[in-house]
């Protein structure tokens, strides 16, 4: 089955009991058992529900993997995946991660014992360079927020089979319609579903895949231990929002394309981040391990005035953190998502203050254009 006959047909798609086209929601705690200990499948629903299963069913389709698994958030997910390390482990995660993983690491999970390096995984030798004796995970981000920039994956999976490491690909900027970790190589691949798998802005949520049955029996321990499942009612508007990834996604890219190319040209735009131009240094990788570049892109305008000047002065962007949904959203990182950050950090990382991010819509691309140009 192709990629968009999944987002349709994948996972369980309908209800054999009544032919419902649509999966129901099974608002429900607990399950009947027929006797003691014997049950249908489903017993508590922290455990397990037919809702969220259908959906955990589904992304493992979408994402190759053997098993899927659905959180309450992108940040519980990222968490249960931590939890399969130990005290002591180390992991090596790309230096311009998810300010939330940035911040699990370096203020929560440090304290029970798990090391971590940040460190640049787009430079390979940079990644096995950094390895201890210690070190059990790599944990990637491709592309990166706020600068889309670019990991090999199948590198990154070589290194870790060198090294007997965990790869563990944070796809939320990607979307399973775009790039698939597991089929390069990669253990357990997750998403902040909050983003393009919801893609309507209307629930927060967190989904694993993984590519073996020794690491699902793990996971589910853990999600079923630690508890930080995903609802019914928020797994069903997932998988409303699956159904129309695919068009999203190409609709979001066609306009994205036009809107690097513009942004290219224009003569108070210095730099332009977007993979999906010949000019970015990650577009060949890009290329070569996905189906597409996405519609998330960054630009710089100089100062932090000028970015406010030109975020201030736009019509059809909203002002607003997060990504990946129907409607444009706009934001100054060093200001918004990234202000948590120490400046200095930031400046090493190369998020200036005139850095403006943009999650592309799907509205009128010329509209967006015009839009951009009047406020530049
Ligand atoms: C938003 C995001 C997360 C966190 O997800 P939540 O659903 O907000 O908890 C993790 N990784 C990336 C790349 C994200 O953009």
């Amino acid at each position: 089955m192709r990629s968009k006959t999944k987002m349709i047909h994948g996972g369980i798609s309908k209800d054999d009991q009544t032919g419902a086209v649509s999966v129901p929601i099974y608002q429900v705690s607990t399950f009947e058992q027929e006797s003691v200990g014997k049950h249908r499948g489903f017993e508590y629903s922290r455990t397990g529900n037919p809702t969220r299963h259908a959906l955990e069913q589904l992304i493992a389709d979408l994402e190759n993997g053997k098993e899927g698994y659905a959180f309450a958030s992108g940040m519980a997910a990222i968490t249960s995946v931590m939890m399969l390390m130990e005290a002591g482990d180390h992991i090596i995660l790309t230096d311009d991660v998810y300010g939330g993983s940035y911040r699990l690491m370096s203020k929560v999970l440090n304290r029970f014992g798990l090391h971590h390096s940040f460190v640049d995984t787009s430079n390979p030798q940079k990644v096995e360079e950094s390895i201890t004796k210690d070190t059990k995970a790599l944990f990637i981000e491709t592309p990166t927020n706020p600068l889309l920039k670019i990991t090999d994956i199948q590198e990154m999976a070589r290194i870790a089979k060198d090294h007997d490491l965990l790869l563990v690909v944070d796809n939320t900027f990607a979307s399973p319609y775009w790039q698939r970790p597991l089929e390069l190589g990669a253990d357990i691949v997750l998403h902040s579903a909050t983003k393009y798998i919801g893609g309507h802005s209307d629930v927060v949520a967190g989904l694993v895949a993984v590519r073996d049955s020794k690491l699902s029996e793990k996971l589910h321990f853990i999600q079923n231990s630690a508890g930080g499942i995903l609802g019914p009612q928020d797994s069903w508007l997932l998988m409303r929002g699956i159904k129309t990834l695919a068009l999203r996604m190409e609709a979001i890219e066609a306009n994205a394309q036009k809107i690097a190319a513009f942004l290219k040209e224009h003569p108070k735009v210095s730099a332009i981040h977007y993979p999906g131009l010949k000019s970015h240094p990650g577009h060949q990788i890009a290329k070569k391990q996905g189906d597409g570049y996405g519609g998330m892109l960054s630009f710089e305008v100089g100062s932090g005035e000028a970015a406010e000047q030109v975020i201030s002065q736009v019509n059809y962007f909203t002002l607003a953190e997060s990504l990946g949904a129907v409607e444009s959203l706009i934001s100054m990182p060093a200001k918004m998502t990234h202000a948590s950050i120490p400046a200095e950090r930031r400046r090493e990382l190369g998020i200036s203050d005139g850095l403006i991010r943009i999650s592309v819509g799907i509205e009128d691309g010329d509209d967006l254009i015009e839009d951009l140009k009047q406020a530049l």
